[in-house]
């Protein structure tokens, strides 16, 4: 198989998984306009008129989707991990302790909140604020965006053993003071989320909002700074300490969630 390119299951949400682009959420036809290096930004007419536009003209998988990593896995194939590993008691330093998986990824976030979760039925009932996530609406995806830009993410901490990668967090919750803990494991070798939890009442298969948040806090770390330790902390002091102004805007975040503002808005009416 040619590896210079790169097919549409070799990269998290560049297939549709409806039978036509208009069944498709926002999140889902932006993500896979993304992993055709195209833009993301208008409205949803926008989208999916650019989308079909890319459907038409066969438009290929743009090779640097997520930083190059799925080229480069794909030409360095790693095994898969059938094994979750147990989170270690002990060993666990103040985040960024040790180097992150170097293939983690935007994609990987994409498949573990919104790609590997479309077909499973939900049944939660929970009526909690901030546990009415629905796997199906991929709510977890953009609170989770929200609560990390709000600067919920609290006490990050890592430790890496036996060719994986831990992180936790206490995760704020939107509006009360409570606070949720979450881990999250990462293979080494492939940057694959293996497993979350979270202590909340909505962590159905480890996919709340708290835990997505966590996964923003770290995708937007290795966007900021890599994956290996940085030598220079002084940047990092800034780091992680919720966004009233406009980042870089270079980074993936305000090319692909423009409409956070929105979503801010109406989250800050009065309860
Ligand atoms: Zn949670």
């Amino acid at each position: 198989m040619a590896a210079n390119l790169l097919l549409e299951e070799d990269v998290p949400g560049s297939k549709f998984v409806h039978a036509s682009v208009e069944e498709h959420t926002n999140i889902q036809l932006k993500r896979w306009l993304k992993c055709r290096g195209l833009p993301t930004s208008g409205k949803r007419p926008d989208l999916i008129e650019r989308c079909q536009n890319a459907v038409n003209n066969n438009v290929k998988i743009d090779l640097k989707v997520d930083d190059g990593k799925w080229l480069n896995l794909k030409k360095n194939p790693t095994p898969a991990e059938s094994q979750v590993p147990y989170v270690p008691i002990q060993g666990w330093k103040k985040f960024p302790s040790v180097s992150i998986p170097k293939h983690f990824n935007h994609g990987y976030i994409y498949y573990y909140l919104v790609e590997s979760v479309a077909s499973v039925e939900c049944d939660s009932n929970s009526s909690d604020d901030d546990c009415e996530d629905d796997v199906h609406t991929s709510k977890p995806f953009t609170k989770g965006m929200n609560l990390f830009r709000s600067g919920h993410v609290k006490n990050i901490h890592d430790v890496s053993c036996k060719g994986h990668y831990f992180v936790k967090a206490s995760v704020l919750a939107s509006y009360s003071q409570h606070s949720y803990n979450c881990t999250v494991t990462l293979s080494e070798s492939s940057g694959s989320i293996l497993e979350g939890t979270c202590t909340c009442s909505a962590s159905g298969m480890g996919r709340c909002s708290h835990v997505a948040a966590l996964l923003f806090a770290l995708e937007d770390y290795t966007i900021e700074f890599g994956t290996d330790l940085p030598t220079c902390t002084d940047k990092l002091l800034q780091w992680n300490k919720g966004r009233r102004k406009k980042k870089n805007p270079e980074t993936i975040f305000n090319k692909e969630y423009k409409s956070m503002k929105k979503t801010l808005k109406r989250q800050k009416k009065p309860q």
